[in-house]
């Protein structure tokens, strides 16, 4: 089914579910309506979300523009793409005197890297395909959980002391996620 908002046609589903709420999400660009089991009232649901709805839809149209002028390039073979790591992990550190407990690599489907409260940090191993610029802000991002553990305003203000660009680098590796996904699951 499709859907015009303004200036953009956007291509949906309605899918049925146990859930006790309707709830909107995009998967591999596409929006899915998510409604229970013989909820009858799609339409008014997405006549009240259609400004998210948009936003969104205009977000991922400029992920996947951004991502097409981007390619998936290894430029460190695996153990220098962790020494490179671990060294921006390290100056950080004193940058910020916090100290990490464990380091750890994986391939996660889900996130860029994460932080325990008991600050081991694991990072994604797709990092690898990453320009330098945008791992070191991904550890940075890391290490300030060991000062503010959660996403909130204290944490984002210190993010962009460091990172007044950090929209710029969101879209950035959105697009490269994006790419990541495509290719590899
Ligand atoms: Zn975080």
């Amino acid at each position: 089914m499709q859907l015009r908002i303004r200036d953009a046609v956007i291509d949906y589903d309605i899918v049925h579910r146990p859930v006790k709420y309707a709830r909107l999400e995009f998967k591999d660009g596409m929006l899915r309506v998510i409604v229970p089991k013989g909820y009858g009232n799609a339409a008014a649901f997405i006549e009240k979300n259609t400004d998210w709805i948009y936003d969104k839809h205009l977000h991922l149209q400029r992920v996947i523009a951004l991502a097409g002028e981007k390619r998936l390039e290894k430029k460190l073979a695996e153990p220098h793409f962790h020494s490179l790591v671990e060294s921006i992990v390290q100056r950080l550190q004193r940058e910020l005197e916090v100290e990490v407990r464990d380091l750890t690599f994986r391939k996660m489907k889900r996130k860029w890297a994460s932080c325990s409260s008991n600050k081991k940090l694991v990072f994604n191993r797709h990092m690898i395909y990453l320009p330098d610029n945008l791992i070191e802000y991904i550890v940075y991002h890391e290490l300030l959980h060991l000062i503010e553990f959660k996403h909130n305003k204290r944490f984002w203000g210190l993010v962009e002391n460091k990172y007044p660009q950090r929209q710029k680098y969101d879209l950035e590796l959105a697009a490269y996620w994006h790419l990541i996904k495509k290719t590899f699951y």
